[in-house]
């Protein structure tokens, strides 16, 4: 059996099919699913060693699962990092990251509009257990110098940020984090991997809810952490052991399937968007359109910096307000009404309509929500064909 340790230096449509994949028993070339909850010990002795982390071996699928691992291996090495940890959902990691890294009494610098059982997580649960957030825009990185305290310990960062769209420069984050002693977690998601490495720009800690472009298939829920460095990696590993947010080998087995084809799936949704947005920017029912791959995108610069592709997610305002957006809801065909993103089917959503239809207009406009806005996650269609899906839906906006 020959391991593949060179797909480090190789290319990451390369490591997506191929890196954690190696460890083969009988010559397979798709990891098998090891559905057991538990590993036997050959002798006393080496349940002992392995106990004591004397020897390596699986105990537990909690701990550790030769499937999980074949996945972990994957994405670590997509973010160039020193190791993964798959969750059982995006929300694991994240929960999991912030208990191994939140003291009682820390502080922590919140992208404003993370996603929003972040940031119910952040304000409403990590406060009962003594830890303050100040969420600010974070695209302005002035908002950020001024909202660090000395009890401040971590930056936690969304970019591309949602609904906004807003990009933060992560290198120049970093540096302003480290500064104070304070480690950087990015959530990742929006972008992926495939487009937005954060650790090779300085940050410490990678999430990601791989529900969304990374498994691309709309049928899984899952999570990775992935850190730059060991240290961190032995300062968040027991601790999701111990909470148990980990995942199930099936649900790794699904991931990894998915991850094989991320790089065709997200070089063409990315291709679709770019043309989407140039198509809503000419159309007469649009007013106005936000992708950070548009040039009058606020950080176009930065995004094109630090990303290899603008993404796949669209924010775009429609003429009559909340009636255009629920006109657009109700006469699309092709695109689905559902929450979530990245997967190879496109999806349409109205928050002010939909999703945050019970919150009220003006907290909705504090979150950057205006009734007008209508957000898409392009998928892998033909072009022409999400394009006259939406053009005839948008044509019966009455104004
Ligand atoms: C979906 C999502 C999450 C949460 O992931 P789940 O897998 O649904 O738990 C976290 N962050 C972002 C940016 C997301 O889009």
């Amino acid at each position: 059996m020959k391991s593949k340790p060179h797909l480090r230096q190789m290319h990451k449509a390369t490591k997506a099919i191929h890196a954690g994949i190696g460890d083969s028993v009988f010559g397979e070339v798709s990891v098998p699913i090891f559905q057991s909850s538990t590993f036997s010990f050959p002798s006393a002795e080496e349940g002992a060693a392995r106990f004591a982390a004397e020897k390596t071996g699986y105990i537990y699928t909690r701990m550790g699962n030769p499937t999980i691992n074949a996945l972990e291996k994957c994405i670590a090495a997509l973010e160039n990092g020193y190791a993964g940890m798959a969750t059982a959902s995006g929300m694991a990691a994240i929960t999991t990251v912030c208990l191994a890294l939140l003291d009682n009494g820390a502080h922590v610098v919140s992208t404003a509009s993370v996603y929003g059982p972040t940031h119910t997580v952040l304000e409403k649960e990590f406060s009962r257990f003594g830890v303050e957030a100040t969420f600010v825009d974070t695209s302005n990185l002035d908002n950020v110098k001024q909202a660090i305290r000395a009890n401040t310990r971590m930056a936690f960062i969304e970019t591309p940020a949602n609904p906004t769209m807003a990009v933060t420069d992560i290198h120049k984050a970093a540096e302003l984090a480290h500064l104070h002693d304070m480690i950087m977690v990015i959530d990742n998601t929006f972008a992926g991997p495939y487009l937005q490495r954060p650790l090779d720009l300085g940050a410490d800690v990678v999430v990601h809810s791989m529900t969304k472009s990374i498994n691309g298939h709309s049928d899984v829920l899952a999570g990775m952490i992935v850190t730059k460095n060991e240290k961190l990696y032995q300062r968040i590993k027991p601790v999701l052991n111990l909470f148990g947010g980990t995942m199930d080998p099936h649900q790794a087995w699904l991931v990894l399937r998915g991850v094989r084809t991320m790089p065709l799936r997200v070089e063409r949704s990315v291709e679709n968007a770019q043309k989407i947005a140039s198509f809503l920017m000419q159309h007469p029912k649009v007013r106005w359109v936000r992708y950070p791959g548009l040039p009058d995108h606020p950080q176009h610069t930065i995004a094109k910096k630090q990303m290899d592709g603008f993404g796949a997610m669209i924010c775009f305002g429609v003429k009559n307000g909340l009636e255009g957006g629920k006109t657009v809801m109700n006469n699309v065909r092709l695109f689905t009404l559902a929450v979530s993103l990245g997967g190879v089917e496109s999806l349409i959503e109205h928050p002010a309509s939909m999703t945050h239809a019970t919150v009220s207009r003006n907290e909705r406009a504090q979150a950057g929500i205006v009734d007008e806005l209508v957000r898409i996650s392009v998928g892998c269609e033909d072009f022409n064909d999400l394009r006259d899906d939406l053009d005839q839906a948008l044509k019966r906006i009455q104004r």
